[in-house]
């Protein structure tokens, strides 16, 4: 073992998360569904994001079964806000594979959890651990960095190998002790750790944490270097211009494909360059759309994982717009647009026409 998380520190760590967990909707109980939906939705988003958006969405769908049978599009309205809506479509996803082939449970072993959709090896270890009190290691960015400073560790945290053994390193804990509440504690205490006390940017609350005493970053003043993690590529930045038609109250949105960025969801219809108020001419009056009326909006921007949009946007009124409706189009008036999944994107513009924070 290159790395050996001692015993006696394991057991800090449970029981200092015993004393100090933060209240949250999710924790109030074991209960898989729960795990499962609030591990989901806080990969990539704020915890004060997810607290209202948890609770509304058990509020909704209490059940695997209801999430299985769900509309997507009420389903994407629920998800409204996180973001990264493929998390959303493989939920409903996974829901049905559970109906149809395990039940209607969520299975307790880690392997089994690894094969359904949407269920990667972090989830699978919180599935397991936390709700069936079973030996799996759940490590996501927060353990990671908790522990690469208690080991003191130099290489990059992004590296699979060095994951694999710290995965490792806490399984080597649970074979000291598999007790269902210690395994719960031991990897919620790490997280927890991680996402109040040994947080980023060189602001660690060393004094208060229970590892203050072996941590080997602390000890030898390198919390500010470590954990190291090499950057990301850049985003690509796409330029766009979004032509927002409407004839009075009637406005006309498009269906996404059902692939790719934003699948399935409606938007804005537009193309991938700024255009000035002439080229938008051009560009809709091959669609045959005659404009009676052309506003600039203000500028936005929407930051994706990968790329980011910098739009520029035009509302453009028309005297007819029925006959512009095709096959994934649609018109909807101002009401409506209050209740379809569009995404947050689009936020900004749709504000201009609905109440919908
Ligand atoms: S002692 Fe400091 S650096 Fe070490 S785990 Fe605790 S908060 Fe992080």
């Amino acid at each position: 073992m290159k790395y050996s998380l001692k015993i006696e520190d394991a057991k800090e760590i449970a029981e200092w998360y015993q004393k100090n967990k933060r209240q949250l909707p999710w924790r109030d109980t074991n209960n898989p569904y729960d795990v499962w939906l609030s591990e989901i939705m806080l990969q990539q988003t704020r915890i004060e994001a997810v607290k209202p958006k948890f609770l509304l969405f058990k509020q909704t769908l209490p059940t695997i079964q209801d999430l299985a049978n769900c509309e997507d599009d009420a389903l994407m309205r629920l998800w409204e806000g996180l973001g990264y809506y493929s998390r959303a479509r493989n939920l409903k996803k996974c829901a049905i594979t559970l109906v149809e082939h395990y039940n209607t449970q969520l299975p307790e072993e880690y392997k089994t959890l690894l094969k359904l959709p949407g269920i990667g090896p972090y989830t699978a270890g919180a599935i397991s651990s936390i709700a069936y009190g079973l030996p799996a290691a759940a490590v996501d960015g927060n353990v990671m960095r908790v522990l690469a400073r208690y080991f003191e560790i130099t290489e990059d945290i992004r590296n699979e190998t060095l994951k694999k053994e710290i995965e490792q390193t806490i399984l080597e804990c649970f074979q000291e002790d598999s007790t269902p509440s210690f395994v719960s504690n031991l990897n919620q205490g790490i997280m927890e750790l991680g996402e109040t006390i040994c947080v980023p940017n060189g602001e660690a609350r060393c004094s208060i944490c229970p590892l203050q005493h072996t941590c080997k970053a602390h000890l030898h003043e390198t919390t500010d270097t470590i954990p190291y993690r090499s950057a990301l590529n850049q985003r690509k930045i796409i330029e766009r211009t979004l032509f927002i038609i409407r004839d009075g109250d009637q406005f006309l949105i498009h269906k996404r494909a059902d692939k790719g960025l934003l699948a399935g969801l409606y938007e804005f219809i537009g193309v991938d360059a700024h255009l000035n108020k002439k080229e938008v001419i051009q560009e809709v009056e091959k669609h045959n759309i005659h404009p009676t009326h052309i506003k600039r909006l203000e500028d936005a921007k929407h930051i994706f994982t990968h790329l980011e949009w910098h739009m520029h946007a035009y509302e453009i009124t028309v005297e007819q717009i029925e006959h512009l409706l095709q096959k994934d189009y649609l018109l909807l008036n101002k009401q409506e647009l209050e209740t379809k999944a569009i995404p947050s994107a689009f936020k900004k513009y749709i504000s201009y026409y609905t109440i919908r924070k």
